[in-house]
């Protein structure tokens, strides 16, 4: 069936409405009437091709949430009016090592929301900057947070589950000092879920205008990194390091902070690599560089249910869907806090 979007035909174009094909639901599939979508800076990323191979037109989104319209036959775990959501992964091999530990996310075969190949029309994966979508059951995800907060539970579809999953993998919780990088859309729900693990928080920003607000983010200390007293000051201390920051920097500079063993956790994805760190930085303290891409669909439950029970959203502004391409410039500008989230019934118009 067909169905409005709003996508790109090409890297130096604008997002405009254009109508796409979405497949009849075959048997496991759950027809999807999209509330919300999120708006990541990867949307952005990939619709401008910064990163290689994208096809148009694109239509990004994959902090999806809304409400099932049909199911297939087959399905036994969802039902029409059911909350759900949509994030990253819309398919995997389901078979591989990585899917059977629930790890789709580092299946080779994992097909993403936007921009992967599927046999559906027009041959790549269009994503949530749409009014439906239609998904096998296994990557929905079930939300429990009241109605009233559904757009400001759709940045954790990513924003949510790319900090949850690395704060688990390496422990963040009671008597860990874990600090965030770039306060974003990422960076402010790292600290929001580090904040509800119990670890000492500390955010880094640029900005000198985000001090104040990371600390009602839920951050113990903020440090303006641009200040090189400011950032000596934590030296050798830090148990994790998550980074977010969506553009090349000096890794250097927050390796010195890690204690013995400690981790740099890199999560922000920019177009082009961050300059090689110093090694004896990395030899001295027996210090790890890391990386992490989103969360399988378990641990995306988990933190959805997570969140769910402590009360936790995104912080929000809600936009029009002929706003988008405003929101790209001002997201870049950092003008945000923290996320845009797209109202999908202004896609009609
Ligand atoms: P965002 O909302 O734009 O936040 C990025 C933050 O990084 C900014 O708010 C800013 O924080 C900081 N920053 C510092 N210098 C910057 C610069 N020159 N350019 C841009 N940002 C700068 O982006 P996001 O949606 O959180 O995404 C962050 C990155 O993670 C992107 O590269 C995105 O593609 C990537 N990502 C990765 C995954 C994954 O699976 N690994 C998943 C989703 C997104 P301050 O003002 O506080 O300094
Ligand atoms: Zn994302």
């Amino acid at each position: 069936m067909q169905v409005i979007a709003y996508g790109a035909h090409a890297s130096d174009q604008p997002l405009e409405p254009l109508t796409i094909t979405r497949r009849e639901p075959g048997a496991h599939d759950v027809r999807i009437d999209i509330a919300y979508c999120g708006i990541c800076h990867s949307d952005l990323h990939q619709v401008r091709s910064e990163w290689e191979g994208t096809q148009y037109p694109c239509v990004p989104g994959h902090e999806i949430v809304g409400r099932v319209a049909s199911v297939g036959g087959h399905v036994s775990g969802f039902k029409v009016g059911d909350l759900v959501g949509v994030g990253c992964i819309v398919d995997s091999c389901k078979h591989c090592a990585d899917c059977d530990k629930g790890l789709e996310n580092y299946c080779d075969g994992m097909i993403g929301t936007y921009n992967f190949p599927t046999p559906d029309a027009p041959g790549w994966t269009l994503g949530g900057y749409s009014q439906q979508i239609v998904v096998h059951e296994r990557y929905v995800l079930r939300i429990k947070h009241p109605a009233a907060q559904l757009a400001a539970v759709a940045p954790l579809l990513c924003a949510g589950i790319t900090t949850w999953s690395p704060l688990r993998t390496w422990g963040a919780g009671p008597g860990k000092k874990v600090g965030v990088v770039g306060i974003g859309g990422l960076g402010h729900m790292g600290i929001k879920l580090a904040h509800a693990l119990s670890a000492h928080v500390v955010a880094f920003t640029t900005s000198e205008s985000k001090r104040e607000a990371a600390l009602e983010l839920g951050a113990d200390e903020v440090v303006v990194s641009r200040n090189p007293q400011e950032m000596a000051a934590h030296g050798k201390s830090f148990d994790l390091i998550l980074n977010t920051v969506a553009a090349p920097h000096d890794l250097d500079a927050f390796l010195v902070l890690l204690k013995r063993d400690g981790t740099l956790a890199l999560v922000g994805a920019p177009a082009s690599n961050h300059p090689s760190p110093n090694v004896f930085n990395l030899i001295m303290k027996r210090r790890s560089i890391a990386g992490s891409m989103i969360g399988g669909i378990p641990e995306t439950q988990e933190m959805l249910d997570f969140c769910a029970e402590h009360g936790i959203v995104a912080d929000i502004e809600l936009v029009r869907a002929d706003e988008i391409n405003q929101s790209y410039e001002r997201m870049l500008k950092g003008e945000v806090k923290y996320r845009f989230v797209i109202d999908n019934s202004t896609l009609a118009g």
